[in-house]
């Protein structure tokens, strides 16, 4: 395991990752991660990384962001024996909710937590992870929403930063950013 990724591990993680063009609409190039779920080198080199980074920060819980950070925010979560909290689109969680609007190219969307993710602990030291950071606009309100339940926002991780969007800066006002792949 390694705490510093080499080129040719990065390498290996990011030539796993499909670009696909034009999805979901014209001129977006949709990083598919779906290809690196199933390369199960890439996949085990992504999550040795994660679960040797996150070893020694005392977390809590992992926060992920809906959906594709369920998928490595669950796994790291199992890794370090700690709980789980999904960030969800808007009037997917049954229970009582705070809710943080965001806007995006055309209109908003909202992001939602149960009030009580984190079992009302104001001393819950959480890590927010999900996939890919574009404009940041998802993170940001997903930070704000893992603030106003009271618990600890340590770190806010991404596997893929689109750098010319300059959505890590915005994170960045909120909480310390990590991401593994700048691009
Ligand atoms: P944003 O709020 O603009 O930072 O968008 C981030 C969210 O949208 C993340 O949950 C990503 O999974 C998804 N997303 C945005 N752009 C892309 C892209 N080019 N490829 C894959 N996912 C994307």
């Amino acid at each position: 395991m390694s705490i510093v990724l080499s080129e040719s591990e990065k390498k290996i993680i990011i030539d796993s990752i499909r670009d696909i063009k034009d999805f979901p609409k014209p001129g977006i190039v949709f990083k598919d991660i779906t290809t690196l779920l199933n390369n199960k080198e890439a996949f085990a080199l992504l999550m040795n990384h994660l679960e040797e980074r996150y070893r020694s920060y005392d977390l809590d819980y992992v926060a992920g962001i809906d959906s594709r950070g369920f998928i490595f925010g669950a796994a790291l979560a199992d890794r370090l024996g700690i709980g789980f909290v999904p960030v969800r689109k808007k009037g997917k969680l049954p229970g009582t909710t705070i809710c943080e609007k965001y806007e995006l190219e055309y209109g908003f969307d909202e992001v939602e937590i149960h009030i009580d993710a984190f079992n009302n602990n104001h001393e819950a030291r959480v890590l927010l992870i999900d996939d890919l950071i574009a404009t940041g606009g998802t993170a940001v309100a997903a930070s704000k929403l893992v603030c106003d339940t009271k618990s600890k926002l340590v770190e806010v991780c991404f596997l893929l930063n689109l750098e010319f969007l300059k959505g890590k800066q915005r994170v960045e006002e909120v909480a310390p950013v990590y991401s593994i792949l700048d691009i």
